[in-house]
């Protein structure tokens, strides 16, 4: 995995304990091998980032191995495009498989001898039964399910319809083939469940060599069988499915490793669902799974979070085994502790004003040194150019200052970064409308580098870039998606989309950034003095760089953390 950072808490993690004593007890010869199953039906989210770092970082932390495998057992959903961004994410998740990259589908003739040989045993028949009548037959929680009138054929009449069904004599949905296990079982999962449907589609690896497809079910614990997998390591909601998992391993008598289940990631605020992700992409409410808006890997990455910032945030939640919401702010905390640590400082104005200094040379421009990143010393300095027309954020100036205000107004002085003291003298308004044009300021060349040499003080710096030497930029800024802490909860008869944050997205253009800036890759993160992390975007044109915003710099995990310490 990314090498997190050393200080990070590491939060419990029940999984890591049974897998130090299955190694003290020699359950399995010293091996310790997982695997990471997605279905290749949409792009990996930030749950899915959870379970990478644990599938990953066990085999890691034991010298053991991790494989990827694409669980990609229903043909209808299933899309290459998902395969390739899926392997793409877990890569840059620092999620190495080696030469272990495999499909269930790449078992699909292995499952069907075993399917056969389950029939062979009496342990699967032919079922007529349509989805509703089976359905309906299966009972409820309450009430014992009864047994299919189909469940006593003869082994050679299930033997020829299993050969039938695949050989594409029926129709869609006409046959099934079940397990036999009890429909008075407790757990609905053991009462006589698929294992074979009938789908006449084209799948993404196999083409048109089958039209009868395993359930999850009865792919899943084999695979793992198959893969020498000792923890199959999986989301709670998979734990009414390991007594099916242990059945139909037994059955077959082929090696048995363990299931185990594992909360799965909420976050406020966020929605991760893949079927609910793809609804968002289909009716356009986002710009498509890499938005930045979205909690998907490739969007987070667009938008400048990193791998090594999510491998912090997964240990310091841990793993347990009851669902629980995390707080979206503890994400972003990891998020900003790993780029305070690791990015350069630039300046940068989103929305300028410009300031002329009156008593400033005409052609002059001094190269001013800035600090790259004062958590890094190794970071260095850079050369930024300070000449007389410079831009400031319009937010740094008031004609009419409240109390408080502190950064320029008429007659104030402040300090601009790197560069020296200026006052404001007077402001220049376009008569008809009354708008600030620019402002008219003074320096004083005895505070160069932004002390002065008398030893007075100011209240406020401010950020500046000069206007000459500037990049033009669009600035796209980003709230959370929904508007809601938990965009699940949905008024009666409405969809989940009414939760969305009708302002997530604002796009800033005409920002002024410093010229070290330019020619920006896609990717590369800074923080922009003030403002906050952005990310150089993939839109970016030679003329105009785009950046999204990462993040603002406030961190509200950090304040609570604070204030819970002050209390304490
Ligand atoms: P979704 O509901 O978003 O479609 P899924 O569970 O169907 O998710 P899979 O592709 O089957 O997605 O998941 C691959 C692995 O990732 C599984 O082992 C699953 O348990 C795990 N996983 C999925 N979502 C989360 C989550 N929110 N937190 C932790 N692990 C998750
Ligand atoms: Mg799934």
């Amino acid at each position: 995995m990314s090498t997190p950072n050393p200080e990070t808490p590491a939060a419990s993690n029940f999984v890591r304990e049974i897998v130090k004593q299955d190694l003290q007890t020699n359950k399995y010869q010293g091996r310790v091998h997982t695997r990471f199953p997605p279905e290749p039906n949409g792009y990996l989210h930030i749950g899915h980032a959870k379970s990478i770092n644990l599938n990953f970082g066990l085999a890691a932390e034991f010298g053991g191995k991790c494989n990827l495998r694409f669980d990609d057992t229903n043909p209808s959903k299933e899309e290459t495009e998902y395969v390739d961004s899926i392997i793409e994410d877990v890569r840059w998740l620092g999620g190495d498989w080696e030469d272990r990259l495999f499909y269930a589908s790449d078992y699909f003739d292995q499952l069907y001898a075993w399917a056969i040989e389950l029939i062979k045993k009496d342990k699967a028949f032919v079922c007529d039964l349509n989805a509703q009548q089976i359905r309906e037959y299966r009972g409820t929680l309450t009430e014992p399910g009864r047994e299919s009138p189909y469940r006593n054929r003869t082994v050679a009449e299930n033997l020829d319809l299993f050969e039938r069904m695949r050989k594409g004599e029926f129709a869609d949905g006409a046959r099934t083939l079940r397990a036999k296990v009890d429909m008075a079982s407790p757990n609905l999962n053991m009462r006589d469940p698929v294992m074979y449907r009938i789908l006449h589609a084209e799948h993404h690896r196999t083409g048109n060599k089958w039209c009868i497809y395993p359930m999850y079910d009865f792919a899943h614990g084999q695979s793992d069988s198959i893969e020498g997998v000792t923890h199959s390591i999986c989301t709670l909601e998979f734990e009414d499915h390991r007594p099916l998992y242990d059945w139909y391993l037994d059955q077959l008598g082929v090696y048995h490793p363990q299931q185990i289940e594992f909360d799965r990631l909420n976050l406020t605020y966020t929605l991760l669902s893949k079927r609910k992700l793809l609804t968002l992409v289909q009716e356009g409410r986002v710009n498509g799974w890499d938005d930045p808006r979205m909690p998907t890997i490739t969007s987070i990455r667009r938008r400048g979070y990193t791998p090594e910032a999510l491998t912090n945030f997964c240990k310091a939640i841990g793993v347990s085994k009851t669902n629980g919401s995390i707080e979206l702010a503890l994400l972003e905390h990891y998020v900003r502790e790993d780029l305070n640590r690791r990015v350069p400082r630039v300046m940068a104005v989103l929305r300028p004003l410009r300031v002329v200094i009156e008593n400033y040379p005409e052609n002059q421009v001094e190269e001013m040194d800035a600090v790259n990143n004062p958590e890094d010393a190794a970071a260095g300095t850079r050369k930024v150019p300070f000449s007389r027309v410079l831009y400031i954020e319009r937010d740094d100036f008031r004609e009419d200052p409240p109390k408080q205000y502190f950064r320029l107004s008429p007659g104030k002085e402040v300090r601009l970064r790197y560069g020296y003291f200026i006052k404001c003298a007077s402001v220049v308004k376009d008569e008809k409308t009354g708008e600030i044009l620019e402002i008219r300021c003074s320096y004083d060349p005895a505070t160069r580098g932004g002390n002065a040499l008398d030893g007075r003080k100011v209240k406020s710096t401010i950020h500046w870039v000069s206007a000459a030497h500037a990049i033009d930029a669009e600035a796209r800024l980003y709230e959370n998606l929904f508007a809601v802490e938990n965009p699940n909860a949905v008024p009666e008869g409405q969809e989940f989309t009414v939760n969305l944050n009708p302002n997530s997205l604002e796009v800033v253009t005409g920002c002024k950034l410093e010229p070290s800036l330019r020619g920006a890759a896609a990717g590369s993160r800074y923080q922009f003095e003030r403002l906050g992390y952005f990310c150089a975007d993939p839109d970016s044109t030679p003329e105009k760089l785009v950046f999204n915003r990462t993040l603002a710099l406030r961190d509200t995990w950090g304040k609570i953390e604070k204030a819970q310490q002050g209390k304490a």
